[in-house]
């Protein structure tokens, strides 16, 4: 046998050395080697339109002159790395972009180096500031992987193991699939949500609760959506007790959903802190929280995060922000969205395979189920997945039950883009529906 046959792969490097829960994309995984634009490029030279950007990581596309020329104007520095013990000026000014931009009235930020870390600090923020470990979160919901996280996060694929440091009540929102809510209209289920979370406020939580935290679209949950409006009516009760709201924009932020720079802006509701990571360092790690200034200045205990807002995260961030801002992506983002949204729910009568299109600007998923038995499909969504694939379009999977494929295309999509990527999914529907019926 050659030497060349004995060299494990790529593949066979990982299963022995990477945590074996570690889901990888595709039959046989690929290894992305170089990004321009929206596309990026596989080590084997396939090219591929990027319709989920890493996991929503680059938010404004592969190598934009702007974040590089930023990134590498800090490192002509000698990356000083300070962490926050002393003035760092690219802190400064993302925090006060970031401030305003929140809505919230004298809000700080604080940045950390992901979006799990930006919820820890959240609910840290709100026990502390309620002196309890109660809090709310959505069933379905997906905050990360520390314990505090996985806590508030009502999916069982994290749950199932969890030891949460917190009393977390799931609440409904965001499950309007159960038979008991069919049929109803949004203001219908809207009441019925609210009196449920009276309910579990009045007999479980005896109203000694933190916080709220939800995802204004969830996720990993698979792009499901509370109705417009729900947090605002949950906030209403919320505001009676005096409990926090935190909206998670780890997914939603920075004009994503097109309908507002951050996604619980659709609920027309102010929270008490937001979230944030993903999107905003178009690569490099930077997360954050933005709360009410006497929320975030009551917990002097934890002085700083090491790497947290670290100089080249700033560069980038800063750089990636003023980009989303200067060439107005969340029109972008709404405008390409109801094309290609508009597109998949024009198509879909045509496949029975196609359960749900859903979404808003660039966020939207397809929802698989068996034509014959109405039942989630994950192997359906696998199929499209990989369909997608063999004609130059990668997508995410996710959802409840592992049966929705998820687009988030960058912000900077074009028209010509779009209209690539609704032709290659409608094409991809019509191969896995063939096959299925
Ligand atoms: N919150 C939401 C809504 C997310 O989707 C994620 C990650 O997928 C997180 C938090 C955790 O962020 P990170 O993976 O950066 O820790």
């Amino acid at each position: 046998m050659s030497e060349r046959a004995n060299t494990p792969s790529l593949l066979e490097r990982h299963r022995a050395v990477m945590p074996s829960w570690l889901a990888l994309n595709y039959a046989e995984p690929i290894e992305i080697v170089a990004g321009k634009g929206n596309r990026v490029t596989d080590a084997a030279g396939n090219g591929y339109l990027d319709f989920f950007t890493g996991i929503l990581t680059n938010m404004i596309g592969y190598d934009v002159p702007e974040v590089r020329e930023a990134v590498e104007r800090q490192l002509a520095t000698g990356v000083v790395h300070t962490s926050t013990t002393y003035l760092l000026r690219g802190q400064v000014e993302l925090a006060e972009k970031i401030a305003r931009l929140s809505g919230i009235p004298d809000a700080k930020v604080f940045f950390t180096n992901s979006g799990t870390e930006a919820n820890e600090t959240a609910l840290l923020l709100a026990a502390y500031a309620r002196r309890t470990d109660q809090v709310l979160a959505m069933r379905q919901s997906y905050h990360g992987r520390s314990f505090g996280a996985v806590g508030v996060t009502g999916n069982r694929a994290w749950t199932n193991l969890s030891y949460s440091p917190l009393h977390v009540h799931f609440l409904h929102g965001a499950d309007r699939h159960l038979p008991q809510f069919a049929g109803m209209s949004d203001e219908a289920y809207t009441e019925a949500c609210v009196q449920d979370l009276r309910h579990v406020l009045a007999t479980a939580a005896g109203g000694d609760v933190a916080a709220l935290i939800a995802e204004p679209i969830q996720g990993v949950g698979g792009f499901t959506m509370p109705p417009d409006g729900l947090f605002a009516a949950y906030k209403e009760v919320l505001d009676e007790y005096g409990i926090l709201f935190v909206s998670d924009e780890v997914q939603t932020g920075w004009g994503r959903t097109g309908q507002g720079f951050f996604g619980i802006e659709n609920h027309g509701v102010t929270p008490d802190m937001m979230t944030f990571a993903k999107g905003l360092g178009n690569g490099f790690a930077v997360g954050g929280v933005v709360a009410r200034g006497e929320l975030m200045d009551a917990l002097h205990a934890v002085g700083l995060s090491t790497f947290g807002g670290n100089p080249i995260s700033m560069a980038a961030a800063n750089a990636t922000l003023d980009f989303v801002l200067e060439h107005d992506l969340q029109a972008n983002a709404a405008r390409q969205g109801e094309t290609i949204i508009g597109g998949l729910r024009a198509a879909a009568g045509r496949f029975p395979v196609v359960k749900d299109v859903r979404g808003k600007g660039l966020m939207f998923a397809i929802e698989l189920a068996d034509p014959g038995t109405g039942d989630p499909s994950p192997p359906l969504a696998a199929a499209v997945m990989e369909a997608a694939r063999e004609r130059g379009l990668l997508v995410g999977k996710g959802g409840l039950y592992g049966n929705a494929v998820r687009m988030a295309p960058p912000l900077t999509l074009t028209d010509a883009e779009a209209a690539e990527g609704l032709g290659i999914l409608i094409d991809s529907l019509e191969t896995v529906n063939e096959a299925a019926t």
